[in-house]
């Protein structure tokens, strides 16, 4: 198992007035390249705290480059039977959404929809280079996880059980039971399935509807290759997580809460197993949260790719030190 965390600043947006930039993503340190974060001490601006990436990437950065460097390396082990999970983590606000999804502009497309097109440039020429002996199929779930309940976002709002789709242990692993599981033959399919499934995401007017940022939405894509001897199913997931901002802080409602509570212990458990991957640990406390039980973290020989997503600007101080303190591999140096 496997796993990289780098972090990515964001670059001012037109619209914010707040222009004070406190955070330094330049990757340099005494004019040496290093792949640091620096942040001033709130309680003492003269200190700066230092926090260590596997990579970093400052503003602006394309977002081809984030896929080309985080995400295409691991399509090859992907066909040959490796899992790869892809976090975007950090405050609401900070381009989570953005790195994951992206805009509608070529351009500004997302690891999402880069991702789907490299596997189906990839299964394409796995095909041919069998000679036709090994066909590739690929499969979409995409579900969200809300107070700790999980969502198939291919439901309709109004047609989801309160209650939530139930868990259940088969063959070692953790299934959804209930999930849909969505044939995608192409691109095209791919991004008419995935608006459609976000549209259930965002839709507000149910109490079901979660905002965006207080719900994890987890899209897995099965790669199925068969040949004469069987099929060989790996899985690519793309997460979008929560904001990892301390609610309590800024609104008290009970309803605010419970979701604060079930935020907080799932980004917590999930920065425990990412550490505990990191460090070679034998145990990974993946079964003490919904979505690490579901991903079975760090229980294969996959690859775990953590995107720590940053805004520059001083309005976000305190959360963006707190997501550093969780999301750096070396801690604070
Ligand atoms: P989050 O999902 O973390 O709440 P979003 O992805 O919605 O944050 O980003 C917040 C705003 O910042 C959006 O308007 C988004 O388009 C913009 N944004 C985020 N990252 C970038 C970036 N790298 N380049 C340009 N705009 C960005
Ligand atoms: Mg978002």
């Amino acid at each position: 198992m496997s796993v990289r965390v780098v972090a990515r600043l964001r670059p001012l947006l037109d619209k914010e007035l707040d222009k004070d930039i406190i955070v330094d993503a330049t990757g340099e340190k005494d004019g040496k390249p290093s792949s640091m974060v620096r942040i001033p001490n709130p309680k003492n601006e003269a200190e700066e705290f230092s926090f260590a990436f596997n990579g970093v990437y400052d503003m602006p950065t394309p977002q081809e480059e984030i896929f080309t460097n985080e995400v295409a390396p691991h399509l090859k082990s992907l066909f040959q039977g490796l899992d790869v999970t892809i976090f975007a983590y950090g405050v609401t606000g900070t381009g989570k959404t953005h790195t994951m999804r992206g805009g509608m502009k070529l351009s500004e497309r997302g690891v999402i929809p880069r991702l789907l097109s490299g596997i189906y440039r990839r299964g394409r020429k796995v095909a041919k280079d069998s000679g036709g002996e090994t066909s590739v199929s690929i499969t979409l779930s995409y579900y969200e996880i809300y107070n700790d309940k999980v969502y198939d976002l291919f439901e309709a709002p109004e047609k989801r059980s309160l209650a939530g789709l139930p868990l259940r242990e088969k063959d070692g692993k953790t299934i959804v039971v209930g999930l849909s599981e969505h044939a995608c033959d192409d691109l095209k399919d791919f991004e008419k399935l995935y608006i459609e499934a976000n549209n259930n995401r965002s839709t507000a007017g149910t109490k079901l509807n979660a905002q965006s940022s207080r719900s994890h939405a987890i899209l897995m894509v099965k790669v199925h290759q068969t040949d004469s001897e069987g099929t060989l199913t790996s899985t690519a997931s793309a997460i979008d997580l929560a904001g990892s901002e301390d609610n309590r802080r800024t609104e008290n409602g009970k309803e605010r809460m419970v979701e604060s509570a079930s935020i907080n212990k799932s980004l917590f458990v999930l920065s425990q197993c990412i550490d505990a991957i990191g460090r070679g640990d034998k145990r990974i406390p993946y079964r003490e949260s919904k979505m690490t039980r579901i991903l079975s973290l760090g229980q294969n020989n996959g690859i775990t790719i953590m995107i720590l997503n940053l805004a520059p600007l001083r309005s976000y101080h305190l959360d963006t030190l707190s997501s550093l303190n969780v999301s750096s591999r070396a801690k604070r140096i």
